[in-house]
């Protein structure tokens, strides 16, 4: 079956990820531009999710920023996150004094964050924001620190559904649909 098949409704399409995106960026931009070169902002994107994300947001920072990665894994093959995640992929590069700005597919219960601010705030981050293209308030458990002057940066404020697509997936699946949207129900079993 052809990959749309899979998908019962499209939330977001790729034209309005596409200029949110650079909406964003455009806000980035502006936010840091005034700090010189030396301590531009580190990118650090949140492998596997964010990978689509990162790569359109920073084409359109016009920036000297540079880019990293790190990965958390809090759940499995399911929809629910399995407990504490736990940092399986660190930074290349030192972060020590730097603005760092996390780039996250979709902030959900706020356990995955709150690891992740802790972490890079205990190798010396100046500042830590977050830049996410979802966000699904209602159903935060644990309320996350930004650090120093970190900004929150969010694309879509989503509903309570199980989303997948722009490099969100289901069992590694679906990471490729250039839009966002809900499976079908059949498509869990
Ligand atoms: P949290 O730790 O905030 O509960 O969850 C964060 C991670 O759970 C996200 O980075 C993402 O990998 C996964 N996640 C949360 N909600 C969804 C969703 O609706 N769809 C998908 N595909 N992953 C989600
Ligand atoms: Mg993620
Ligand atoms: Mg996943």
């Amino acid at each position: 079956m052809a990959l749309d098949n899979h998908i019962e409704s499209i939330l977001w399409t790729e034209e309005q990820i596409s200029q949110r995106v650079s909406e964003l960026a455009s806000q980035i931009t502006e936010d840091f531009k005034s700090a010189p070169s030396s301590s531009a902002p580190v990118i650090v994107g949140v492998a596997t999710g964010a990978f689509l994300f990162l790569a359109d947001l920073v084409r359109k920072i016009n920036l000297p920023i540079t880019v990293d990665f790190v990965r958390a894994e809090s759940y499995g093959s399911g929809t629910e996150s399995n407990g504490a995640p736990r940092i399986s992929f660190d930074l290349k590069n030192d972060i020590q004094g730097k603005h760092v700005i996390l780039v996250e597919d979709i902030v959900d219960t706020g356990n995955t964050l709150s690891c992740l601010i802790a972490h890079l705030k205990s190798k010396g981050a100046s500042s830590i924001s977050v830049c996410t293209l979802l966000d699904k308030p209602a159903r935060r458990k644990v309320n996350f620190e930004l650090v120093g002057k970190g900004k929150f940066y969010r694309g879509f404020e989503c509903q309570d559904y199980f989303v997948v697509g722009y490099g969100l997936d289901f069992a590694e699946l679906y990471r490729n649909l250039p839009y966002v949207g809900v499976l079908k129900p059949e498509m869990y079993q």
